[in-house]
């Protein structure tokens, strides 16, 4: 697509001309929560079932043939969208799988009591309780970078002094609370220069910019495909090599092995090493066929698109009475997702409200409480835009939105 339509976008969803039980349309601002899948995605899937569903890499038919050779070229495909080899490219369930497995696999193998490990508070619990429990076994200490409330950015002098000594640093590429996108080359840089490995968590990221592997730089970055138009149970771990050949085995089983008798078992080495029974087939080929369908798009068009919704949305809400935001778009590098609340009404009615005029959003701490204890808040209200919504679904956002302030906030 040379210029950015977002209709011809749209027009390969077909759940956006979903009409609700109450017979609003759907105007579906959850993103950040997951994506929607366009026709390519269902296709691949479907026809993978309907067609050569088989098992990977242990037979000898047709079937298994197809099969084999649809699993790996999604993972050439995806691999090199990413700017990596596919032999740094691990399959794993998503996000909460690929941390889990640094932790496990890499880090309980190579860190040891008083190993220091820097997260920060504006990280999801998937990249917050693994390290705890690693903690609680192995005895590292974790060291949290705050946040700058003035800027809803990370504090960057924080960093700097949390940084000496420390073994890792683990930090979320975009937030999926307050839509910050997160200096992470200079957080790289910095982590380098002190000799600390770093882990990106890009489940957010990936959605709303290209994200190159191997420019970047990180040692481990962690993808979700269900956020970028991919479907649910997939996503992957992209892991350098050296920190790939410092793994141990995650979970055991079935074709990480090389030979097992009664004695003992022998692995097998690198990638192999880490993914274990049977391969997520159909997944596989759902998310190479959105990596397909996504590199049709223009990121930098999508970019500008969501950003231009998102601050229509923000100025927008900055003029209903009783609104606070706790995101600003304008930010560089922003996503399309804006937290809000309203002092009179809680969030959970202020969603249910907006439910009633078609408006998907999502409510609660986003799996990221001590965000919400630095915010001073139990939870948020959170749009999250992505490529294919409109100025038309803000509007109406907006309309419903100062209708139920109105009628309910005063
Ligand atoms: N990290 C961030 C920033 C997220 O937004 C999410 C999901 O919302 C996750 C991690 C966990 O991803 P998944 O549930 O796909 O494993």
């Amino acid at each position: 697509m040379s210029m950015y339509d977002v209709e011809e976008i749209r027009s390969d969803f077909p759940i956006l001309g979903r009409i609700l039980p109450n017979g609003k349309p759907l105007v579906y601002f959850d993103n950040a929560a997951t994506s929607q899948k366009p026709n390519a995605v269902i296709d691949a899937m479907s026809t993978y079932y309907k067609t050569y569903n088989s098992n990977a890499h242990r037979g000898a038919h047709t079937l298994a043939d197809e099969a084999t050779t649809a699993l790996e070229d999604a993972r050439e495909s995806i691999a090199a969208f990413f700017g990596a080899t596919p032999s740094n490219l691990i399959y794993t369930s998503g996000t909460t799988e690929a941390i889990n497995l640094v932790a496990y696999a890499w880090a309980r193998k190579n860190l040891a009591e008083g190993d220091a490990v820097v997260l920060t508070e504006m990280e999801h619990h998937a990249d917050i309780v693994p390290w705890q429990e690693l903690s609680k076994e192995i005895g590292i200490e974790l060291r949290y970078v705050p946040l700058d409330l003035e800027k809803m950015s990370l504090d960057m002098e924080a960093y700097k002094h949390a940084l000496p000594g420390a073994a890792l640093v683990c930090v979320v590429h975009t937030s999926n609370v307050l839509g910050t996108r997160n200096p992470i080359e200079e957080i790289i840089a910095l982590a380098k220069a002190s000799g600390a490995r770093t882990l990106i968590d890009a489940a957010q990221g990936a959605s709303h910019e290209r994200i190159n592997f191997e420019e970047l730089g990180a040692d481990f970055v962690t993808l979700s495909a269900h956020k970028m138009a991919g479907p649910t149970g997939i996503g992957g771990l992209l892991i350098a090599n050296d920190a790939l050949a410092q793994c141990g085995p995650f979970l055991t089983g079935g074709q990480m092995i090389r030979s097992v008798s009664t004695d003992g078992s022998v692995y097998r080495d690198g990638a192999a090493l880490l993914e274990t029974g049977t391969p997520r087939i159909a997944e596989a080929i759902g998310w190479g066929a959105a990596i397909d369908w996504l590199s049709k798009i223009d990121f930098d068009q999508m970019h500008d698109h969501i950003k231009a919704l998102a601050m229509m949305a923000y100025e927008g809400m900055r003029e209903i009475d009783g609104i606070t935001l706790y995101s600003d778009p304008s930010r560089p590098g922003s996503s399309g997702t804006i937290s809000f609340l309203h002092e009179r009404i809680a969030s959970d009615d202020l969603a249910m409200l907006l439910n009633e005029g078609g408006i998907a959003l999502r409510t609660g701490q986003h799996c990221a409480q001590p965000l919400m204890d630095a915010l001073g808040v139990a939870s948020t209200n959170r749009i999250s835009l992505w490529l294919y919504n409109t100025e038309e679904e803000i509007q109406s956002f907006l309309t419903h939105l100062r209708m139920v302030c109105e009628r309910f906030g005063a």
